[in-house]
């Protein structure tokens, strides 16, 4: 039966993890996983979910299964995260369904353009998280890309990108990173973003903002701000939205995906079909996870609690960018670190090349991916020496 099957590609993230994991090296490093760790060098376990977890365990509920949007307070906490107290959201006109992880979001949106228009292009930014192509094309669509990365400026090539939406076909579908670009760290400025919205619209693209990162870059309404630019645009757009990162809660597989509408009847049908592509799929989404998240965010402690739990993420991230800078200069290296600290979000791409990323591996234990990223969120005090110090050889 399973002869002719061939041995699938190992994901290369993944892959090397395992290296790591087998690399009897005790200085070793792991700068190639896609996880924020605490300044101890551990997962973190947020106080607001544990204090959201230990009221439901005091007070158990039975399971039954979820609608097939999942919960209903879920969908309208999202929504108020994602589209704030916005003309959208009181008329009624998005479409949102609870969603396993960002992940699953996309996959969901990305199955419903694909009933709605088989033919439609798909772009992605250049690089993109490696995903995004998989996922689109799984869904049936062929996916190209869009100039986005600029070696020579170590920033975002927003003509090429602006260039190459304004000669493609009204209703490809764009694939935006909302903030921290993955795996760059290379965001639009908002000046930037107004010139995308106005490419989108003039042709008739169709927007789709993954925002896997809400509160990683400059704060949650910072980082949201291209979703209301899309939104005072005036157009229709997808907005996939993952709380793995910022509630810590990678395994419970939280996330939604919301589709803005013309209209309160417009995203009922929309929501219909999104309901399908679920119950044919998983037939309904989780509880625990997203009934963690439900909670701190309509409770006025709990939210307090997790906006300043997400502001230590965000502080400590940026604080071992400066020091990356610093200390790369302190130990003699040549380049230009100002990047660093421009770029937003757990990754950066440190411009390293993929030889020199195999020496930092071979030599020194330090582990990134041979595209040259490195998780930012994975150092701390005790290794980012190290991590320097192995740079400054390689470079
Ligand atoms: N989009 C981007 C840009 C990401 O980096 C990630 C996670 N690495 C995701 C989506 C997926 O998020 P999740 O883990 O919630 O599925």
């Amino acid at each position: 039966l399973f002869a002719a099957v061939e041995l699938a590609p190992r994901d290369p993230i993944l892959g090397l993890n395992e290296q790591f994991n087998a690399d009897p090296n005790p200085a070793k490093v792991n700068l190639g996983v896609g996880v924020y760790f605490d300044e101890n060098g551990k997962l973190p376990l947020l106080r607001c979910v544990q204090q959201a977890e230990q009221a439901m365990a005091e007070a158990p509920k039975a399971r039954n299964y979820l609608p097939i949007d999942g919960i209903a307070a879920y969908d309208a906490a999202v929504q108020k995260l994602v589209f704030g107290d916005s003309a959208a959201v009181r008329d009624g006109r998005i479409a949102t369904v609870q969603a396993l992880g960002g992940t699953g979001a996309l996959k969901i949106g990305a199955d419903l353009l694909h009933r709605m228009n088989p033919e439609a292009k798909v772009l992605i930014s250049s690089p993109s998280w490696e995903n995004h192509r998989a996922l689109f094309e799984s869904a049936g669509f062929v996916v190209s890309s869009y100039p986005y990365y600029d070696p020579a400026t170590r920033g975002v090539d927003v003509d090429g990108m602006v260039g190459a939406l304004e000669q493609a076909a009204p209703g490809t579908i764009v694939v935006l990173h909302a903030c921290c670009h993955n795996p760059t760290g290379c965001d639009l400025l908002p000046a930037d973003w107004d010139r995308v919205v106005a490419a989108v619209q003039s042709r008739n693209l169709v927007a789709f903002i993954d925002m896997a990162y809400q509160g990683f870059g400059d704060g949650i309404a910072e980082d949201g701000a291209a979703v209301h630019r899309f939104l005072e645009a005036g157009v229709g757009f997808f907005v996939s939205t993952s709380f793995s990162k910022s509630f810590s809660l990678y395994g419970e597989r939280v996330g939604a995906l919301s589709v803005v509408c013309e209209s309160k009847e417009e995203a009922g049908r929309v929501l219909s079909q999104l309901k399908r592509v679920v119950r044919t799929n998983y037939s309904n989404p989780p509880t625990h996870g997203a009934q963690i998240v439900t909670n701190v965010l309509t409770s006025p402690e709990l939210r307090a609690l997790w906006e300043d739990e997400l502001a230590g993420m965000r502080g400590r991230i940026k604080k071992m960018r400066a020091m990356l800078a610093e200390r790369l200069q302190a130990a003699g290296s040549t380049m230009d670190t100002s990047f660093i600290t421009r770029q937003r979000g757990m990754f950066s791409y440190s411009g390293l090349n993929a030889a020199q990323m195999q020496r930092l591996r071979d030599e020194f234990g330090v582990y990134g991916v041979d595209s040259g990223r490195i998780c930012v969120a994975a150092l701390n005090e005790g290794n980012i020496d190290a991590v320097v110090a192995a740079m400054v050889k390689v470079a």
